[in-house]
């Protein structure tokens, strides 16, 4: 929920302002989107860009974008990338405030030395599998390490050597002096550096000792003089840890604020999933159009500020929920509807013959490339002798309530004029129907007749001799079961993807205003929904994805609730 509307303010909003109001932080609001760079974003992470840019749109601050890059085994450059290229689409600028978290290895390795000479930190020998043991559980206290009463003097030493690479991974860590008998297992002696020799993306072979994310991003937010570090629920139980470091560090205190992170149905949000997925070749990138990723939604036709729109409407709480993916694509549709320019395209052709329309004639129709919009003007679109319907438009047998159209009919073709359907022409071997021969009323120019003759149908129809041939991939979800995760145990949630999930047109036929059409070009083909040309095509040869059907069942609801209320 946004500032300024006339609704409550959401819980995050309501403590900002309490903060401004007190002059916590001299009223300053400096916030931060902190990714790990170790897969492409997806959808959840909007809601967090959205919430971290906005809130420092709104109050006049700041927000950085911060890569949580302490894992040097599973990031890569080409994340860091991707991730850059998705925030900027989504429309949100971190000016010249790229952080990484890497850039304060050295600050964060003084802090922990720091941390030791205050008696507050210890090299412990255990194994992880004892550090585990140790660690007691909800019910159990944990046991001390044996480590824990070591000199400062040998801790400094130790933890120089662990730097110095003079021990073997896992063979030792840092760990807080805390409490192993706090009910919170956070508090625990939680590790705070682990040995692992490996190569970094930004810092090479420089480091073979890195922080632990809890220690490093309270530390890494205090640095950047964060005031309000918004998180996921699952990091409540993180927070005394979070407080403890920058308190006995006394260093800037930034605010660490919770809130329920997106599920939405039908689909998956973890970047260690979504991988999966990616590796084993179940999708065909990060970028697939059936990901739940930006750069998925982005190819699949999806707006910047579709995203933003859901992104507001779906709102804070503190409360774990799944949102309906209907939402989204109402969001999306709404956007479109306004914006995308209509054109005429037949996805499974049947020819139409006008018999009474001269050989070699073109007319050349108006037509408006936006109802929503007359600023968006009008095109001209050919018609002749020879044209496309779909083949679902045609019925030799119509049953009751089928208004397009069937022998003897007549009906609008959308632009242009009614027709009357005449003969139907058959294979002789299948018995399929292979042709329609059909006359034209040149009275009906427009599709309107001056007679006030009325018709229950209107086509969408390209002409045969200009259409241009297209490519069109139409999607349905990903995954068939509203909660993709939910398996029984032993069970892979792949087992629920939907085996359906793409179907490739190979030739369709497009009115040829579309014959320049780039890629990310959206547009809304007449009756059949909203598609968008795919990098994947080439000169002469469009693909489009299909972005949304038109049908939707969101606005249904809406109005329905308006209805009850
Ligand atoms: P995943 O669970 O997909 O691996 P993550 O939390 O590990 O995501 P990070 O790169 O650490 O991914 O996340 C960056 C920021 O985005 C964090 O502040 C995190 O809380 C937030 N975030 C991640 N997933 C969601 C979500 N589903 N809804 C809202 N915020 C999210
Ligand atoms: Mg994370």
């Amino acid at each position: 929920m946004k500032k300024n509307e006339d609704t409550t303010l959401d819980f995050i909003r309501t403590r900002i302002e309490s903060d401004i109001k007190s002059n916590k932080n001299n009223g300053r609001v400096h916030t931060r989107f902190p990714p790990e760079p170790n897969g492409y974003l997806h959808i959840g992470h909007a809601k967090s860009i959205c919430l971290n840019f906005g809130l420092a749109q709104e109050y006049n601050g700041k927000c950085n974008l911060r890569f949580d890059d302490t894992n040097p085994s599973k990031e890569e450059v080409e994340y860091v990338e991707s991730i850059k290229k998705d925030v900027r689409w989504l429309g949100f600028d971190w000016e010249d405030r790229e952080y990484y978290a890497s850039d304060y290895f050295e600050k964060l390795y003084e802090y922990a030395t720091q941390l030791i000479k205050k008696g507050k930190a210890f090299v412990c020998d255990l194994t992880a599998d004892q550090i585990k043991r140790y660690r007691g559980t909800l019910t159990e206290p944990g046991k001390e390490s044996p480590y824990k009463n070591r000199s400062v003097k040998e801790n400094l030493e130790l933890f120089r050597k662990m730097r110095k690479g003079e021990y073997e991974d896992g063979s030792r860590v840092l760990r807080a002096k805390i409490d192993m008998s706090s009910p919170n297992l956070n508090m625990r002696d939680p590790v705070i550096y682990r040995i692992v020799h490996e190569s970094h993306h930004r810092t090479g072979d420089k480091w073979c000792i890195y922080p632990m994310y809890d220690f490093a991003h309270g530390l890494c937010d205090s640095i950047e003089g964060i005031t309000h570090s918004l998180c996921t629920l699952e990091f409540e139980d993180h927070r005394p840890l979070y407080d403890w470091f920058l308190e006995q560090l006394n260093v800037f205190h930034s605010q660490q604020i919770e809130f329920a992170r997106l599920n939405l149905s039908y689909t998956v949000l973890s970047k260690r999933k979504l991988l999966e997925l990616v590796e084993e070749g179940y999708v065909k990138g990060w970028d697939d159009p059936r990901m739940p990723t930006i750069s998925g939604l982005r190819r699949r036709g999806y707006t910047p500020e579709s995203i933003r729109d859901f992104c507001d409407r779906i709102g804070l709480a503190k409360r774990e929920s799944v949102v309906d993916i209907d939402l989204l694509e109402h969001c999306l549709r709404e956007h479109l509807n306004k914006k995308a320019k209509r054109v005429m395209a037949v996805l499974d052709p049947l020819e139409v013959i006008i018999d009474n329309f001269p050989e070699g004639k073109e007319e050349h129709l108006d037509a408006e490339n936006n109802p929503e919009d007359p600023g968006m003007g009008k095109r001209k679109i050919p018609f002749s002798r020879s044209l496309y319907i779909e083949k679902e438009d045609f019925r030799e047998d119509p049953p009751r309530k089928y208004f397009r159209l069937a022998p003897d009919r007549e009906v609008r073709l959308k632009h242009a004029y009614y027709i009357k359907c005449n003969q139907v022409i058959k294979d002789k071997g299948t018995g399929k129907i292979k042709r329609l021969h059909c006359t034209y009323d040149p009275e009906t120019k427009g599709g309107w007749s001056k007679d006030g003759r009325k018709v229950k149908g209107t086509l969408h129809w390209v002409s045969a001799r200009h259409a241009i041939k297209a490519e069109i991939r139409l999607y349905d979800r990903l995954f068939q079961t509203k909660n993709p995760l939910d398996v029984k145990k032993g069970e892979d949630f792949k087992k629920n993807l939907n085996p359906e999930s793409l179907k490739i047109i190979p030739s369709c036929m497009l009115e040829p205003s579309v014959s320049n059409a780039r890629p990310g070009d959206r547009f809304q083909f007449l009756r059949k929904g909203y598609f968008c040309v795919d990098p994947d095509s080439k000169k002469g040869h469009l693909v489009f994805n299909q972005t949304v059907p038109l049908r939707d069942t969101w606005a249904k609801i809406l109005k329905k609730q308006k209805t009850y209320e």
